[in-house]
């Protein structure tokens, strides 16, 4: 084949939620939406705020040269400057436009931190069950990726577990709280025991250890504080998007943050540049942009999922399903009721329940049920979950 092998395979394989997707999308066409349970995709049902519109309606009265024009690489210094005041307000801190750099999306964001970080022969560690593009985008900067199991009752991170993974190759360590796949938010203890084994690692081998925090979550918690990692551990890199908190999915904003307490900070904001630069993950959409400008300190209506939480959760729970309770998040992992997830799956599909089996996250026995859905599709598809439990009494 004169083309490239791993580019081909990615295409061939395609990532189990989007063909599940693809595969409701089909079954409500032919037996009618209402008939399908489709919870696959993490694509957010509530619409993005008022905000957004008035932002977008505004930016149409501006000179088209000045709306559509190319940015900085790095994004427009207002916008930039939009975000580091957010986050200043929200923790305390005091980054500038220089600390940050504007991408289409949280997968812009993480791929450009590995690019920004990996050189040959290392490795970055995932916590499982985590998302699966994580694999790929590491993969392609030229790191191996490392799963390390979460703890498995809490889901919180096994920090032992971490320490044993970590060797010379280790170039970071990649979480994700609020958690896609489980819902769970790291608490401060477990993060702080975390910064614990990275800095006693970096001790015994001399090395030096990222942490890339993956918040595009970090809004959608039910009355849970999530801390602010870089309070935790310097040497740490945020990666954030707006897909979740304003519903903006398909608009493609987001940024990576370097904190200037980062020890290697200046470098590294140019690497940052540089891997932005590599991947021609440059300028990104100019008009979403402007609207971070306008709509930073927009409020998440997370009340919507915390309505279909409840009614998932009180619902799955009163029929005898095993789940993890979700502290953020729209999703719930749910425990598979035979010990084959992909199974498991097979039994959903005939009652046209489509979660998404466990070991598309690197974890077996479980389903991820996403409820970023209307409130109908919850209630209505109860039925059908009690149907599921009977098979298997
Ligand atoms: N990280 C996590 C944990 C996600 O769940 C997702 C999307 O679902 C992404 C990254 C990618 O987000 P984006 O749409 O901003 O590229």
């Amino acid at each position: 084949m004169s083309i490239n092998q791993k580019s081909y395979d990615y295409g061939a394989a395609k990532s189990s939620i989007r063909e599940i997707a693809a595969y409701g999308a089909a079954r409500k066409a032919a037996i009618g939406a209402e008939n399908v349970y489709d919870f696959s995709l993490g694509n957010p049902s509530i619409p993005a705020p008022e905000a957004v519109r008035a932002s977008l309606e505004h930016s149409l009265t501006l000179p088209p040269t000045q709306v559509h024009g190319y940015t900085p690489a790095a994004g427009l210094p207002s916008a930039r400057e939009a975000v580091a005041k957010s986050l200043n307000r929200r923790f305390g801190t005091a980054y500038g436009p220089n600390d940050l750099y504007l991408t289409c999306g949280a997968a812009a964001s993480l791929s450009i931190s590995f690019h920004a970080l990996v050189n040959a022969g290392d490795e970055i560690i995932v916590i499982a069950p985590y998302f699966p593009e994580y694999r790929v985008w590491i993969e392609t900067s030229g790191a191996a990726c490392i799963e390390v199991m979460a703890d498995a009752s809490t889901f919180q991170i096994d920090t032992e577990a971490v320490r044993a993974a970590i060797n010379e190759h280790t170039k970071a360590v990649v979480i994700n709280s609020p958690n896609n796949p489980v819902g769970s938010v790291y608490s401060r203890a477990n993060l702080d025991a975390l910064a614990e084994v990275l800095h006693e690692r970096e001790e015994e081998l001399g090395t030096r250890i990222y942490l890339i925090s993956d918040e595009p979550y970090r809004e959608i918690v039910y009355g849970i504080e999530v801390p602010w990692v870089p309070d935790v551990y310097d040497r740490t890199i945020v990666t954030y998007s707006y897909s979740k908190s304003l519903s903006l999915p398909g608009e493609r904003i987001g940024w990576v943050l370097v904190p200037p307490a980062n020890p290697e900070h200046d470098e590294l904001v140019l690497a940052v540049a540089g891997a932005g630069r590599k991947l021609g993950f440059v300028c990104a959409p100019a008009i979403f942009q402007r609207v971070l400008i306008d709509c930073v300190d927009e409020p998440s209506d997370v009340e919507a999922y915390a309505r279909n939480r409840k009614a998932l959760t009180e619902g799955l729970g009163s029929l005898g399903y095993e789940y993890i309770e979700p502290d953020g998040a729209f999703y719930l992992w749910v425990k598979a009721l035979e010990p084959d997830a992909g199974a498991f799956f097979e039994q959903c599909k005939k009652l046209d329940l489509l979660p998404v089996p466990s070991d598309s996250f690197g974890c077996p026995g479980w389903v991820r049920i996403g409820y970023c859905v209307s409130y109908e599709t919850i209630v209505n598809s109860m039925p059908a979950w009690a149907k599921l439990k009977a098979l298997y009494e």
